[in-house]
């Protein structure tokens, strides 16, 4: 397979002198321009607890997820929008783009390829946001646990806050990890973006050890 030339490829993210209709000579750099390079903030709760479990309510009662299969157990997540489940009953609704999205479920294994795709699109979610991991290959790298190209361990990449055993899990075991999502919001207990702001040099070290061609501003939100 012809070897991908990264600096060919991303020649348009380089820093270059651009002229205005006007004559004027001013530098892009697109990597600045297009990306933030601050890190992510740890976001304290409001001083006001009733306004604070209010907003949790809110937060919990409107799931959007990031429609992102990684994996074989993403199929289950489609049932969950036919009648037969009806999440949408239960305030969960999908969503196109990380702009857009409060909850992020990793449908399965993640190769090293997909998991560059999954940082990026994580950090592009606006906080506050959560992670559920769906199936054992999230967890332990289930039947690819030898792997040579797939994670074992998906929080060691990005913070976790509900896991779902099995292989694959049926649509009930992901509803009934959405509800325990939502009692975790409610009582303030769904930290992970909190957790990935404060511990995010190792969050980031892990992903540069695996993720070799490191081609991407260190946080692209
Ligand atoms: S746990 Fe099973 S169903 Fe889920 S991604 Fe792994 S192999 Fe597929």
């Amino acid at each position: 397979m012809a070897k991908m030339n990264y600096k060919k490829r991303f020649a348009d993210l380089e820093k270059r002198i651009v002229v205005s209709p006007e004559g004027e000579e001013f530098e892009v750099d697109p990597m600045k321009d297009y990306f933030a390079d601050a890190k992510p903030k740890v976001h304290p709760p409001s001083k006001i607890a009733p306004l604070e479990k209010f907003m949790n309510w809110c937060r919990a009662e409107s799931i959007y997820i990031l429609a992102f299969g990684t994996g074989c157990g993403a199929i289950e997540m489609r049932p969950l929008s036919s009648p037969m489940y009806d999440a949408y009953r239960y305030g969960v609704a999908w969503r196109a783009t990380p702009r857009q999205s409060t909850v992020f479920v990793i449908g399965g294994y993640a190769s090293i390829k997909t998991i560059k795709r999954i940082v990026r699109s994580y950090e592009q979610i606006q906080g506050p946001k959560w992670v559920i991991g769906l199936c054992s290959c999230t967890i332990n790298g289930g039947m690819y646990w030898d792997s040579y190209n797939t994670i074992n361990r998906l929080d060691h990449y990005i913070p976790v806050d509900v896991y779902i055993t099995g292989c694959m899990p049926r649509p009930e075991a992901l509803l009934d990890a959405i509800e325990l999502l939502k009692k975790r919001i409610k009582e303030g207990r769904g930290e992970g973006a909190n957790e990935y702001a404060e511990n995010y040099e190792w969050y980031k070290a892990n992903q540069k050890k695996i993720i070799k061609s490191w081609d991407m501003p260190d946080y692209s939100w």
